[in-house]
């Protein structure tokens, strides 16, 4: 335990509960943060950390920076103010599309808000290291990312600006790189248990990333974005937005030349659906994929430019069947086709066992672009196939047969093995042992520190409000004075025996507040140990209540000091 802590008083204390739920509240976990005075919204997808949501959200950032240090990651903090080359050498300004922040300088010089750092961090690490001797090298930073999300939701779950934890490997080799990627896959697993986090890992898509081997680490909750299956016998858990397909390349004769159109805006939902001649509802929400009358994924679309295009862009080149989740009922006409010539970032999930059409492009990493008689082998190419068709529960388990189940979650971590991507775009070599040049590998790891309190808000909760585990509460015990002078003299000698053996006292000690609020703002407020100075406080006696059990206990003064500690 940390030595002497100074006790949070309420009665000296910025906090404003709120009786009622917000308006525009989505998620239970979103409700409570709002309500006990955690966050405020400030505009859309950006969010004020009021006292206690910042002592929140840096217990979440110490567990992280702490694993991260015993994995030997050494900490830097980059700019989020970014110029526009280096992104403009990845592809990425273009790629990104709407999702990034940009703005110009007086000078009329182009800018983004970092969306994530995989460039300037290569760059970095080129600035600093020369030789095979400078590597194995972690670099990570806790800092604010900015995206311009098309559909900021749920809070701090989704934000528009939001604290990431990135960090970014360089190795001299392959086998060096796995160990980095295995070693982050540790700290990640024990993050999470820390933070008291349910969590699967689950491999992934890749997404605008790209590269080869990728994990994503989930937190299921009811409300979350994702669907995945896993296994209630083995081991297994798969995003079903994993897919599994056998590359073969489509005859590239037997089909017209590629061409590109060019559409006004980015098409959205509402302008697919104008141009299928269906209702947009036909499109919406959860959407089934079918190849051949065959379910192949679920999308549940976070938001309405992008995850349509991301649908038809994975399963690409492919005949595809977009179905609504309401009825299953087919529409056979909604799309047809196939995405991804080589111009564009190449899609990883095309399947070119369906014969091709035409689809749209869409989404943020593709603005405004449709294109036609797209072929497989000849248009792109297939980097890579993942391993896991899962649709429906009860489907068999790939690994032990037994019965799948469907869950939702959010996305809180992501792992990636880069390969050479961006050390190629910015020609990073260090002299090997050999004495030759030798092309640096990249990993890169991230992890939402602000939405990990989301998804603990999200998974921690009861009826009566946020709950806590101790270690990224914002207090260890919530002492409620319930009485007057005597109880305020106790609560007073508590808070001083408590805080100078290194516990984190939050005291309520507002005068003129019932009892009853009190309690009630205890529980929503959700630290895990509720001690109340009340009747029993002129025999020195007091009431321990676990905010998550719910037991109480009345204990004399030093049995509830010993049970603190
Ligand atoms: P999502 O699929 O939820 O959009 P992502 O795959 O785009 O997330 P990454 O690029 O993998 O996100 O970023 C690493 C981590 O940053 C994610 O695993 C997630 O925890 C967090 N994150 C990403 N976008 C947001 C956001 N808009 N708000 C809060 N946290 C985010
Ligand atoms: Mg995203
Ligand atoms: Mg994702
Ligand atoms: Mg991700």
């Amino acid at each position: 335990m940390s030595p002497v802590q100074r006790p949070l008083r309420l009665s000296q204390s910025m906090l404003t509960t709120l009786r009622d739920d917000p308006a525009d509240a989505e998620t239970p976990g979103h409700r409570l943060l709002v309500r006990a005075g955690y966050v405020r919204r400030s505009s859309a997808g950006v969010w004020t950390w009021l006292p206690l949501g910042k002592k929140v959200l840096d217990n979440v950032a110490r567990v992280v920076r702490e694993e991260m240090d015993a994995i030997g990651g050494q900490e830097v903090l980059l700019p989020a103010l970014l110029p526009r080359e280096p992104y403009e050498a990845s592809g990425r300004w273009t790629e990104y599309g709407d999702l990034l922040f940009r703005l110009r300088d007086r000078k009329g010089a182009e800018y983004l808000l970092g969306p994530t750092h995989e460039e300037v961090f290569t760059l970095t690490a080129k600035d600093q290291c020369a030789s095979y001797k400078d590597l194995p090298v972690t670099l990570y930073q806790i800092q604010t990312k900015y995206r311009d999300e098309a559909r900021p939701r749920s809070g701090v779950l989704r934000g528009r600006e939001f604290l990431m934890k990135d960090a970014y490997s360089f190795d001299l080799d392959d086998e060096g790189l796995a160990e980095s990627y295995r070693r982050h896959r540790e700290a990640y697993l024990r993050i999470f248990e820390r933070l008291g986090l349910d969590h699967r890992v689950v491999s992934a898509v890749s997404g605008a990333m790209g590269g080869s081997a990728s994990e994503e680490f989930l937190a299921p909750a009811a409300a979350g974005e994702d669907t995945f299956a896993d296994c209630p016998r083995c081991d297994y858990a798969a995003n079903t937005e994993a897919v599994t397909t056998v590359a073969e390349a489509a005859d590239p004769a037997a089909h017209g030349p590629l061409e590109e159109l060019d559409t006004p805006d980015t098409p959205t939902i509402d302008t697919l659906a104008a141009h299928l001649d269906v209702p947009a509802s036909a499109v919406l929400k959860n959407v089934l994929v079918k190849i051949d009358g065959e379910i192949v994924a679920i999308g549940v679309p976070g938001d309405r430019e992008v995850d349509l295009g991301r649908i038809a862009e994975r399963l690409a080149p492919a005949e595809v069947e977009l179905v609504t989740a309401d009825d299953f009922a087919s529409h056979p006409d909604l799309v047809r086709g196939y995405v991804g010539p080589q111009k564009l970032p190449v899609p990883y999930w095309a399947d070119p066992r369906v014969a091709p059409g035409t689809a749209w492009i869409t989404g943020a990493n593709r603005p405004g672009t449709h294109a036609r008689n797209v072929v497989c082998g000849r248009d792109f190419t297939v980097d890579r196939y993942l391993d896991a068709v899962v649709v429906e529960p009860g489907d068999p388990c790939p690994r032990c047969g037994t019965g799948l189940r469907l869950g939702r979650a959010f996305e809180i971590g992501h792992i990636f093995q880069l390969g050479r991507k961006y050390t190629d775009v910015f020609g990073f070599d260090v002299l090997g042992p050999e004495g030759k040049p030798v092309r640096v590998t990249m990993g890169c790891y991230g992890i939402g520190v602000s939405r990990a309190v989301a998804a603990l808000a999200e998974q921690t909760h009861d009826a009566h409000g946020l709950c806590w585990p101790r270690e990224i509460a914002p207090a260890d015990v919530h002492i409620v004075v319930a009485g007057k002078a005597v109880q305020a003299e106790l609560a007073d000698a508590l808070t001083a025996r408590l805080s100078a053996a290194g516990v984190r006292v939050l005291l309520d000690d507002r005068a003129g507040v019932s009892a009853g609020v009190k309690f009630a703002d205890a529980e929503l407020i959700g630290v895990p140990a509720l001690l109340t100075v009340g009747r029993g406080a002129p025999d020195g006696r007091v009431e321990l209540k676990d905010r998550r059990t719910g037991e109480r206990e009345e204990l004399s003064v030093d049995a509830a000091v010993e049970r603190i500690l």
